[in-house]
C-alpha cells in the first residue's frame, strides 16, 4: 500500500473539523448519547429504589409474621394442652385451684392474653384460667362456639375481632373443640388475644405516610391495620381485587390500588404460619419513588440544560463555520474574477489553461486558443474618456461570452483590452467558426448615447490549435504571434498560427 505523508493522512480529519455538517451532527449525536445514558442511569436508580422497597417489605413481613405465628402456636399448644388434660382421670374431682394448675400453663398469663376459659356444651363458662370460681358468662352465641358445635375436627379456630365480654376490649378468640368420650360436642376451650398485641407490634415500624401493615383472616376480615383507624377493624374486603391476590398464593407481591383509600401501593404478603391469617406490608408507590423522582428531576433538568446548550452551541458553531466557508468561497471567487467585466481574470485563465492543456495531452483532443486585442483602443479613451472605455470593454466581454456555447469553453480578460478564449476539444475549423462569430458579435456592438455605432469597435484575433504536442507556452506564443500578424495585416481580422 502506498504510504502517504502524515499531513496528507490527517487531512480528512481536519476537513471534518472544519465542516459545519460534522459539528451539527456531533451537536445532535452527543446530546442524544447523553440523553440515552442518563435515561438508562435514571431507570437503574428507579429499579434500585424498587429493589430497596421490596427488600424492606420482605424483611419486615418476615419478622412480623414469625412473631405472630409463634404466639399463635404457643396459644394453640396451650389450648391443646387443656383439651388433652381434661381427659386425665380424676381431674373432674380435683379442687378448682388444682384443676387450674393442671390445665393452664404460663401462656395464660402472657401480657397480651385476654382470658382463657373452658365453656361447656351450652356455652357457659366452667373453668377460668384466672379465677378459681369462673367468671360467669354464656358464649353460646359466638361464631366459634357454633362452628365447633356443628363441625368436629375443625382444629384451631380463629375468630373475627370482637369485644370481649369479660374485658370489654377488642380481641380475637382462638379456640378448640372439646369432645366428650363418645365424640359428641362437649364444649370449647378458648383463649382471647388482645388486638393491642398486634397494634403495638405494628406500631414499632415506620413505613412512610402511605405505608401500612394489615392482618386479615382468610375470609377477608381485617383483624388489625396500622396506622390504626377503629372503623378498619372487622371490615371485610373479600371481594376486593387486592384481597384476591392475598389468597391466590401463599406469599408474593404485587402493585395494586387499595379499596380502602384508593392509594396505589406495593403489597408484599404472606400467610402466617399454617394459620388462616394473611399478613401484608404495603408501601405507597409514590413514596417508594419520591426520593428517586427528586433525583430524576435534578439530573433530568441538568442533562436537558447541558444537551440544549450543546445543541445550541454546535448549531451556532456550525453556522459560523458555514458563514466563514461561504466567505472564503466568495473571496476565492473574487480572486479569480476581473472586477470590471466579471469575466475570469488572468490568474484563473492560467489555471484553466494548464488543466485544459493537460487534458488535451492525455486525450489527444485538439485545444484551440484565440487571443483577442481591441483595435486602436487608446482612441476610445482619448476621445470619450476612460469611463466610456470601460463600458466598451464590458461590451466586448459580453460579445465574447455570447460567442461561445460549450460548457468547457472559457472567456477571460487577460490584459487591459486583451482577452483570451479557450476552446477544448476544438479543431482549427471549429475555432475559425468561433472567430467569425466573435467578429460578428462585436460588429453588432454600439453605444448610441456617445455616438459609437455598430461596426465602429473592432478586434484582431490570433488563433492557434494544438493537441498537446509542444508546450502550453508554445501554444500561447503562436496565438500571440498570429495576433501580431492580424494587427500588422490591417486589424479587424483573424490570423491562424502556422
Ligand atoms: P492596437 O492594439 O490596435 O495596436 O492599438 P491600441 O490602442 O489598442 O494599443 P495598445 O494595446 O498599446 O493600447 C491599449 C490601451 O487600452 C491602453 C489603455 O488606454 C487602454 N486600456 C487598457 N486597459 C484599460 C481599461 O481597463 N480601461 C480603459 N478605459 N482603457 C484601458
Ligand atoms: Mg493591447
Ligand atoms: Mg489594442
Amino acid at each position: 500500500m502506498e504510504r502517504r505523508p502524515l499531513s496528507a493522512r490527517w487531512l480528512p480529519l481536519s476537513r471534518h473539523v472544519r465542516s459545519a455538517r460534522s459539528w451539527i451532527i456531533l451537536g445532535v449525536l452527543a446530546p442524544i448519547g447523553m440523553l440515552v445514558l442518563s435515561a438508562i442511569m435514571l431507570l437503574e436508580l428507579r429499579q434500585d429504589a424498587w429493589d430497596k422497597a421490596e427488600q424492606t417489605s420482605k424483611n419486615l413481613l418476615q419478622v412480623i409474621e414469625r412473631d405472630i405465628a409463634r404466639n399463635v402456636e404457643i396459644i394453640d399448644l396451650s389450648l391443646q394442652g387443656v383439651v388433652d388434660n381434661l381427659k386425665v382421670p380424676g381431674l373432674a374431682g380435683a379442687s378448682p385451684s388444682l384443676r387450674r394448675i393442671a390445665l393452664f400453663d404460663r401462656a395464660a398469663t402472657a401480657r397480651d392474653m385476654g382470658v382463657m376459659l373452658v365453656i361447656d356444651e351450652n356455652g357457659d363458662s366452667i373453668i377460668d384460667a384466672n379465677a378459681d370460681t369462673p367468671r360467669r358468662l354464656n358464649n353460646a352465641d359466638r361464631d366459634y362456639f357454633q362452628a365447633h358445635k356443628t363441625q368436629a375436627g375443625l382444629g384451631l379456630h380463629i375468630s373475627r375481632p370482637l369485644i370481649s365480654r369479660l374485658l370489654g376490649e377488642p380481641v380475637i378468640v382462638l379456640s378448640r373443640r372439646i369432645d366428650k368420650p363418645d365424640g359428641s360436642f362437649g364444649g370449647v376451650v378458648l383463649a382471647s388475644l388482645k388486638l393491642s398485641y398486634f397494634s403495638s407490634l405494628f406500631a414499632r415500624i415506620g413505613l412512610g405516610r402511605e405505608g401500612g401493615i394489615t392482618l386479615y383472616l382468610r375470609d377477608g376480615t381485617r383483624v388489625m391495620r396500622y396506622p390504626f383507624v377503629a372503623s378498619d377493624i372487622g371490615a371485610n374486603i373479600t371481594g376486593a381485587p387486592t384481597f384476591q391476590n392475598f389468597v391466590a398464593k401463599r406469599e408474593g407481591s404485587f402493585k395494586g390500588i387499595s379499596v380502602r383509600d384508593g392509594v396505589e401501593r406495593y403489597y408484599t404478603f404472606t400467610q402466617v404460619g399454617d394459620w388462616p391469617l394473611v399478613l401484608n406490608v404495603a408501601l405507597g408507590t409514590r413514596e417508594i419513588e419520591a426520593e428517586w423522582r427528586e433525583t430524576a428531576a435534578v439530573i433530568g433538568l441538568a442533562v436537558l440544560v447541558l444537551c440544549g446548550s450543546t445543541v445550541l452551541l454546535s448549531l451556532l458553531f456550525g453556522r459560523e463555520l458555514r458563514r466563514s466557508a461561504a466567505m472564503q468561497a466568495e473571496l476565492a471567487r473574487l480572486a479569480q474574477t476581473d472586477v470590471l467585466t466579471g469575466l475570469p481574470n488572468r490568474r484563473h485563465f492560467e489555471t484553466v489553461f494548464a488543466q485544459a492543456w493537460g487534458t488535451s495531452r492525455r486525450t489527444g483532443a485538439p485545444l484551440a486558443l484565440i487571443l483577442i486585442d481591441a483595435d486602436h483602443f487608446k482612441r476610445y479613451n482619448d476621445r470619450y474618456g476612460h469611463a466610456v472605455g470601460d463600458a466598451v470593454l464590458r461590451g466586448l466581454a459580453d460579445s465574447l461570452s455570447a460567442s461561445v456555447r460549450r460548457p468547457g469553453d472559457l472567456v477571460a480578460r487577460v490584459g487591459g483590452e486583451e482577452f483570451a478564449v479557450l476552446l477544448p476539444r476544438t479543431d482549427h475549423d471549429g475555432a475559425m467558426r468561433v472567430s467569425e462569430t466573435i467578429h460578428r458579435a462585436i460588429a453588432g456592438f454600439a453605444m448610441p448615447s456617445v455616438g459609437i455605432g455598430p461596426g465602429t469597435v473592432t478586434v484582431s484575433l490570433g488563433l492557434a490549435v494544438d493537441s498537446g504536442s509542444g508546450t502550453a507556452e508554445d501554444l500561447y506564443r503562436r496565438a500571440d504571434a498570429a495576433l501580431y500578424e492580424a494587427k500588422a495585416g490591417g486589424r479587424n481580422q483573424t490570423r491562424s498560427a502556422a
